[in-house]
């Protein structure tokens, strides 16, 4: 599968790290939001994105510039019509995804593909949302997109065989590592890194140690690039937040209980880098 045109449904940090990157391999993209503010903050970022690449002689300027080019901004599903895989990348919530997945259905070709980059919702069901559910499979990045090389590929039970391979072969072409996964909560990498994560949260809440040293700790002691409240800050603390509820509820195991302190920090709006508070400060 030879793509021209994909639809990324979704401007913030995950839909514009993935627009950046397919773009970059020379594919038109279609960036939606409904927010003109969110598709403006959207490309701000990619463009700086770009010009750390170039300026670091990662990439040359006319590549940065040809790569921007190629990248339209709409608030209207229907610049959709001509997209032959539609990557849905919008805020987690499974009423606002099924509802933006019949729009796509309804504009796309039938022969389009259509993907989320869901973080936790099973796409066995978000597939059902679909009257062809064959067409539909998890594509999920990982943040930051430009950088991670892995792309999990997840078949939900109704997923046909050709579509997750074409996904696979175009997470290829993205210069990614995709893995094949079948659909269960949290998937693999987030079944067992969020877990991780949310224990730090308990730890910092318990005063067992700050959170610089437990950060460090985990730096330092188990050789990780980066420590887990720095890396929910990143993901985002209601992302991480959704994914221990998931598997809270799917796999039936109070193991998974999300931090009390996490859910506070959520509920107090401190969701990381993108609302520039967390565990820590980015003002
Ligand atoms: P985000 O909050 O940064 O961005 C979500 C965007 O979706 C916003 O710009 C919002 O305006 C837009 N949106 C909301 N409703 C919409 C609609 N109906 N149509 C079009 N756009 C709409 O969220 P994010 O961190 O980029 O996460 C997006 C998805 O990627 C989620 O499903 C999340 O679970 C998943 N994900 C996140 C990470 C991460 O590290 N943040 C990693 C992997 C996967």
């Amino acid at each position: 599968m030879t793509l021209k045109r994909v639809g990324i449904i979704g401007a913030g940090t995950m839909g514009n790290g993935i627009a950046q990157t397919v773009a970059l391999a020379g594919i038109d993209v279609v960036l939606i939001d409904v927010s003109q503010a969110a598709l403006a903050s959207g490309f701000a970022t990619m463009v700086t994105s770009l010009q750390r690449l170039t300026s670091k002689g990662i990439l040359e300027p006319a590549l940065s510039e040809a790569a921007l080019a190629r990248i339209e901004r709409s608030m209207d599903y229907a610049s959709l019509r001509d997209a032959e895989l539609v990557i849905e990348a919008a805020t987690e919530n499974v009423a606002l995804k099924r509802d933006i997945l019949k729009k796509v259905e309804a504009v796309v070709s039938s022969g389009a593909i259509i993907a989320s980059n869901t973080s936790s919702i099973s796409i066995t069901e978000m597939a059902a949302t679909l009257d062809d559910p064959s067409r539909f499979v998890g594509m999920h990045f990982f943040n930051p997109v430009p950088l991670l090389p892995l792309v999990e590929v997840i078949r939900g039970l109704q997923t046909a065989e050709d579509v997750a391979n074409s996904v696979e072969q175009f997470a290829r072409d993205l210069n990614k590592t995709p893995i094949s996964v079948n659909n269960s909560p949290g998937f693999v990498v987030n079944r067992i890194l969020v877990p991780m994560i949310n224990e730090a949260f308990f730890v910092l809440a318990e005063g067992v140690a700050s959170a610089a040293e437990i950060d460090a700790g985990l730096k330092l002691g188990a050789n990780h690039p980066i420590g887990p409240l720095g890396l929910a800050d990143l993901i985002g603390l209601d992302v991480c937040l959704s994914v221990m509820d998931v598997l809270t509820n799917d796999l039936g195991d109070q193991k998974y209980r999300a931090s009390p302190l996490l859910r506070e920090m959520v509920a107090a709006g401190r969701l990381g880098r993108k609302s520039k508070q967390g565990v820590y400060s980015y003002s």
